[in-house]
């Protein structure tokens, strides 16, 4: 069994890298961010707010979360509804942190994430799972970029789905992002000591790809 962990910012490529990856090497690939964005959805359409831990608490305990991948897409179900595209919508982006941040949160996710890395091998992105939920990972690698590629890089995405953003709105909210993600108290977004960093700033998915594979190869 193989675990691979990628961390990083938002807009950093990770996604597309992990699946990549994961593919190439016949790996699961695990996307922690949808599931953090399942139960911030869920809580929200519920009317849960996350000032209110205690009732997020409660309500949560008892939500089945899973995960499924139908044609090596991940899907995810709350209660055996599939949410993966609701999931997606920028106000879900907007509040995410904010649930993620709770302690309850964390803890009612951690033991499902380890679980899922201990029956198979994964490539599993996040924020903290070279630092805290897979911290013996066999290969651990720190992704980023520099906040305006990022947000350039979320810019044309909307552009070429026919939207019309705003940049400097983008730009402001992956530094919002980032700043909640890094600064909140329980497993705050951070590179492992023994994670490598690799900044995609100036490459481009293919070249990325390349650099990531190149860093598993030589790490095991
Ligand atoms: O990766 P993605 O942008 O979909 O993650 C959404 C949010 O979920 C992050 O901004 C972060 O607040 C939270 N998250 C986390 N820990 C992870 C993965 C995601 O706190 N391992």
């Amino acid at each position: 069994m193989i675990n691979i962990a990628i961390d990083g910012p938002a807009g950093a490529g990770k996604s597309t890298i992990a699946r990549k990856i994961a593919a190439e090497m016949g790996y699961v690939y695990v996307d922690t961010g949808a599931i953090y964005r399942s139960i911030a959805y869920a809580c929200n359409f519920a009317g849960i707010e996350a000032a209110f831990p205690e009732r997020v608490k409660a309500y949560i305990e008892p939500l089945d979360i899973d995960l499924e991948y139908i044609d090596g897409i991940q899907h995810v179900y709350v209660n055996g509804e599939d949410v993966s595209d609701r999931i997606r919508t920028p106000e879900v982006s907007a509040m995410v942190s904010a649930y993620a941040a709770l302690p309850c949160v964390r803890d009612r996710l951690l033991g499902f994430q380890r679980d899922i890395a201990k029956r198979q091998s994964v490539v599993m992105d996040g924020r903290d799972i070279g630092t805290v939920v897979l911290p013996d990972a066999d290969v651990k690698i720190f992704l980023t970029a520099s906040p305006e590629v990022r947000a350039k890089r979320r810019f044309d995405e909307l552009c070429s789905k026919g939207e019309s953003p705003v940049y400097e709105e983008i730009l402001a909210a992956v530094n919002a992002r980032d700043k909640a993600d890094s600064t909140r108290e329980t497993a705050p977004l951070k590179q492992a000591d023994d994670a490598i960093l690799l900044d995609t700033s100036g490459l481009d998915i293919d070249a990325a790809v390349k650099a990531a594979v190149d860093i598993i190869e030589k790490a095991r």
